[in-house]
């Protein structure tokens, strides 16, 4: 097996210090692949070649025009490959093909989207007293720092690379320890397109040596993190030192709000699909079922069976509906917060145990008779473990709702169009959904409120995410101010 390698300053290179991981296939348990693993050192060398481009090659100051068509023949030639991309993703992450195919033709239509907005208008003229003409232009902020989570591997790296490139940012990305092959081979298209040296660079390894050693370094101007809430609180602590500019998209625990009026088979499918959709890996997914009382009886049957047959397996297999989870060690930490909803006194209605015995599959889980105060409904468990809580009325949903240090997304499920508009401005949340879950676009912004995260990525605002903006003001009439008096001489 020959070893991956890191794309740093143009080239493929091995780290310096010649260690190396394994890459796990979750749903085998097989090792697929053999990657480099860096040291700070490396993660240096990236930064410095992403600063040299930048500052010195001029690449912040190449026309829109050309970043552009730069990036649209990443999408092509992603488009082209997006089977072999798909593969790769299920391989190494886990999730059934169909999702992975989805993934990879967000990830063509994040770099047509991007490669788009580079060359539109941007600025501002500003009406202003005193002959002066007033101007914003739109700058690229210039190195930016990229760290990814392995939840979905390209889909993330791509909403930050397609929008910092565009807008005229040089990059260093790094994946999860986990998931790196799909960028790997992402990059060997970067390569093949022509980016000049240094403007795109690929570090494979750690989190708390190299990630943090991105949110650290003074030569990074700008730090995107999408992960744990935990460790966004700790590159935000590394990146105060420089002052760095800062996205984070972090954790959730965010609730679906479903009252007695909804659609019944739309409510129910929309549950299901709110939570198991990714094994329940997904930052903004329906991890707590926030259900009208009066709808229990007849709801909560339909739910349980429904998850009961979900047809669980390898993603590779076109049957499979729900994938492995992405390691041993996450599989454990699921498998802890199940038994820490049973100790707590939360009744397990369904799973809650592993299948199967290789690979790290947890079987759709669902409890009942939950308190807000249990960890189980406060914390994010990030695995197929879904919650009910019970509410009698509007006021009470809205209350339970937004009972969370979270505020990622929300959902409300209810056939009376005023209660889902009311209901839905009160969710203190940053994504949310009337009568659906899960459907977002690549136009439309993406981030959380509390503490889910600082900015947006995504849409416009994901552009200006990694632009400065600077003020001009030109004096239409040249005459001195005569602010401080012009004093005879003697
Ligand atoms: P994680 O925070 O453990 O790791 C994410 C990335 O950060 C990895 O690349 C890791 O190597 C790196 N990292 C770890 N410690 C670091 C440090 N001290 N300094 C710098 N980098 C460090 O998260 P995870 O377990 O990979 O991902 C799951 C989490 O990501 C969940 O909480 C999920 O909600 C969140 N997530 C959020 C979004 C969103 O858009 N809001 C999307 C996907 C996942």
């Amino acid at each position: 097996m020959s070893i991956k390698k890191m794309y740093i300053n143009g080239k493929w290179v091995l780290s310096n210090s010649g260690a190396v991981r394994e890459v796990i296939n979750p749903a085998t348990e097989e090792i697929i692949a053999e990657v480099t693993e860096a040291t700070v050192e490396d993660a240096m060398a990236a930064i410095q070649a992403a600063h040299r481009a930048f500052y010195q090659d001029g690449w912040g100051e190449t026309h829109a025009r050309n970043r552009a068509e730069l990036l649209m023949q990443v999408a092509d030639r992603l488009e082209e490959e997006i089977e072999r991309f798909a593969v790769l993703e299920t391989l190494n992450n886990g999730k059934p093909l169909r999702e992975s195919r989805y993934d990879v033709a967000d990830a063509v239509n994040q770099f047509r989207y991007y490669a788009g907005l580079a060359t539109k208008p941007t600025g501002q003229v500003y009406d202003v007293p005193d002959d002066i003409q007033a101007y914003v232009v739109r700058e690229p902020i210039g190195v930016a720092g990229q760290i990814v989570p392995w939840n979905y591997p390209l889909v993330m790296a791509v909403q930050k690379l397609a929008p910092a490139l565009a807008a005229g940012c040089s990059v260093v990305i790094k994946p999860a320890e986990q998931t790196p092959l799909s960028l790997i081979q992402l990059f060997e298209i970067i390569d093949e397109v022509g980016f000049p040296p240094g403007v795109a660079n690929l570090i494979l390894g750690e989190g708390a040596t190299v990630g943090a050693e991105l949110a650290r370094n003074p030569l990074v101007d700008k730090i995107a993190f999408t992960g744990g809430t935990v460790t966004g609180k700790k590159i935000m602590k590394a990146a105060a030192d420089t002052l760095k500019n800062i996205s984070l998209e972090l954790g959730g625990k965010s609730p679906n709000i479903v009252f007695d009026d909804a659609d019944f088979e739309t409510a129910v499918d929309y549950a299901l699909y709110a939570i198991f959709a990714n094994q329940g890996q997904v930052c903004s997914a329906g991890s707590r079922l926030i259900l009208q009382e009066t709808l229990y009886d007849r709801f909560v049957p339909e739910l349980v069976k429904r998850a009961k047959d979900i047809i669980v397996g390898n993603g590779m297999d076109p049957s499979t509906e729900m994938g492995p989870l992405i390691s041993k060690q996450h599989m454990e930490k699921v498998l802890t917060y199940i038994s820490l909803g049973k100790e707590e006194g939360a009744q397990l209605l369904c799973g809650g145990n592993r299948l199967f015995e290789k690979g790290f599959f947890v079987a759709p889980t669902i409890f009942s008779n939950t308190s807000p105060e249990m960890r189980i409904v406060k914390e994010e468990i990030f695995g197929p473990v879904l919650v009910i809580q019970t509410f009698k009325d509007e006021e009470e949903a809205i209350k339970l709702a937004n009972d969370s240090q979270y505020g990622l997304a929300g959902a409300v499920f209810t056939s009376d169009g005023a209660k889902a508009q009311r209901v839905i401005r009160k969710l203190r949340a940053g994504i949310t959904w009337i009568n659906t879950y899960h459907p977002t676009f690549n136009e439309a912004p993406w981030g959380g409120y509390k503490q889910s995260g600082i900015g947006r990525e995504l849409g416009t605002f994901g552009f200006e995410a990694y632009q400065e903006v600077k003020q001009v003001n030109i004096d239409l009439n040249v005459q001195p101010s005569g602010w401080f008096k012009r004093k005879e001489m003697g």
